[in-house]
């Protein structure tokens, strides 16, 4: 059986998207400076085995390796020369695990910097930089882009027209990491509130938009975010990828304390909400998302 078109099935039904990457890349063993992109070459069978788990738990959309892999943000490692292989390898890693039983979003994260005025690179070096990403993403078998924990709308429109430069018809999804900038009030770390944020990624030819990550959020707030998305979007389906609560530090780590069950009964208000895709962000394992996907589909 082929995997039917991805924007079709979500006309259909509610999807259920993996968890954190590098949470589960840190249960392994993964070192802080170390580059997460090299895993797809160094260490293709952990990262297989983190997809295999997401499947297992029941997701239906998982993500590359390749948070890191623009060029821009792979020069910090020295490994620029290389972004288009390590995009590659890793697409084709989440495309063997998923087979045509789930659907692979390349995943494209921030560039690590800001854009002019306010840093120094343009706009269409990032664009170039996003588009042999993407062509080593789509290479390796992806179906969509997920255009990932954006703060900046500029920088999330060079990711969509980047991908539809490399191919006019991929889907492309975008996510923003929002915080809370007053009760009930949301906006990026750049000041763009949820409404810009959408219209400026559907704009630009987004055919799914919502929230990953955030600063700070517990799941209540994700579930209000989740509202005013669905209210923004106005028919583009929506997207939200909760962290396992809000962050709070353990000596110098990081750590997310919701439970499973907490996860599942976010994702059936997020669904209520009108969100389409439900996943996890950071601090998210395998078993988060079993409860989710169990939530999803069987309320
Ligand atoms: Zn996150």
């Amino acid at each position: 059986m082929n995997r039917p078109d991805l924007l079709k099935e979500l006309a259909t039904r509610p999807l259920v998207c993996d968890g954190a990457m590098g949470t589960q890349l840190l249960a392994l063993g993964f070192k802080s400076g170390e580059c997460a992109t090299l895993w797809n070459v160094d260490r293709p069978a952990d990262v297989r085995a983190i997809h295999d788990a997401y499947l297992a738990a029941g997701c239906e959309l998982i993500t590359t390796n390749t948070f890191g892999g623009s060029s821009i943000a792979l020069d910090r490692h020295g490994l620029a020369a290389r972004s288009a292989e390590l995009n590659e390898a890793a697409a084709k890693i989440a495309r063997e695990a998923a087979g045509d039983r789930a659907w692979v979003l390349g995943d494209v994260g921030p560039f690590g910097d800001f854009l002019e005025p306010f840093g120094e690179t343009t706009a269409e070096a990032l664009r170039e930089s996003f588009r042999l990403q993407i062509e080593g993403l789509l290479a390796g078998g992806a179906d969509a882009v997920l255009v990932e924990t954006m703060s900046d709308p500029a920088e999330a429109v060079a990711g969509v027209e980047a991908a539809k430069e490399v191919d006019g018809n991929v889907p492309v999804v975008v996510t923003y990491a929002f915080q809370e900038a007053g009760p009930g009030v949301f906006k990026t770390m750049m000041g763009t509130s949820v409404e810009e944020a959408v219209s400026r990624a559907v704009a630009a030819g987004a055919r799914m938009v919502g929230a990953n990550c955030g600063t700070s959020l517990d799941l209540g707030d994700y579930v209000e975010l989740g509202k005013q998305l669905a209210a923004a979007a106005d028919g583009t389906p929506v997207v939200v990828q909760p962290n396992a609560g809000a962050p709070r530090m353990l000596g110098e780590e990081t750590v997310y304390d919701a439970t499973p069950g907490q996860m599942a009964a976010a994702a059936r208000e997020l669904l209520q909400a009108g969100v389409r895709i439900v996943g996890g962000c950071c601090g998210t394992t395998p078993e988060h998302l079993a409860a989710v996907a169990s939530a999803v589909r069987h309320g």
